[in-house]
């Protein structure tokens, strides 16, 4: 349960069930994000991966932590997504898992180690800054955001959701100095960033998780 008791494991998972959820239902317009500065196959990388997480989630136990869990995704996701999205989203949900630890369930002081860890990673590992027009743009608000929230874990959710949406719409007017967006020069403004976009849909599903 959400709440007093924090973030658990069940609810860990069924975060990532709602993901996969709205992956799935908004598939087609996440590639279409990424047919106008990319090569149009963002929605259908991250739904490939998605549906691979669903079938693997039976395999852990009830108990599994919420560090179980999001390790299961990680390892998922650097299987079976390509392209730049893979490694990356694997490496955020490998840091998230890391910094969760053997914890039973998150505060929100323990949420914002995971997210801040995630973020890092992909920082990491993809060397983008603020405002290069990638997800580290919804990713770092999103952060900054559940962080400034306090001490109640919904509160702090809502706040990393509301602050990856506003990140990702704030893409935009952008030049892409990272990915492939980033081969278009001026071409790339006035188009939202893919990643960005599914960055605040990842966010907005565990704010919308009970
Ligand atoms: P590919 O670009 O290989 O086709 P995807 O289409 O799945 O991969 O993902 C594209 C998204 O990856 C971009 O919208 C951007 O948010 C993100 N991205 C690309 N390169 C980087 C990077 N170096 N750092 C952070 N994010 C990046
Ligand atoms: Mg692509």
């Amino acid at each position: 349960m959400a709440g007093e008791s924090g973030l658990d494991g069940a609810w860990t998972r069924r975060w990532i069930e709602t993901i996969a959820a709205r992956v799935a239902e908004r598939k087609a317009e996440l590639t279409s994000l990424d047919r106008a500065i990319g090569d149009a196959d963002h929605g259908e990388n991250l739904d490939r991966g998605f549906q691979a997480v669903l079938g693997k989630l039976d395999t852990l136990d009830a108990g599994a932590t919420p560090g179980a869990v999001l390790k299961l995704v990680a390892t998922t996701l650097i299987s079976t997504v390509g392209g730049a999205a893979g490694p990356l989203y694997g490496t955020a949900f490998l840091k998230g898992a890391m910094a969760a630890g053997d914890r039973q369930s998150l505060d929100a002081a323990g949420l914002v180690e995971v997210l801040g860890a995630a973020r890092d990673g992909i920082v990491a590992r993809g060397k983008a800054e603020l405002q290069d027009k990638t997800m580290v743009d919804a990713w770092t608000p999103a952060v900054d955001a559940a962080s400034a929230a306090g001490d109640d874990v919904r509160a702090a959710l809502e706040a990393a959701a509301t602050a990856a949406a506003e990140g990702a719409v704030a893409t935009e007017p952008l030049v892409a100095h990272k990915g492939r967006a980033s081969y278009l020069g001026e071409r790339a403004i006035g188009h939202r960033d893919p990643g960005a976009e599914s960055t605040a849909l990842m966010l907005r599903a565990a704010a919308d998780t009970q």
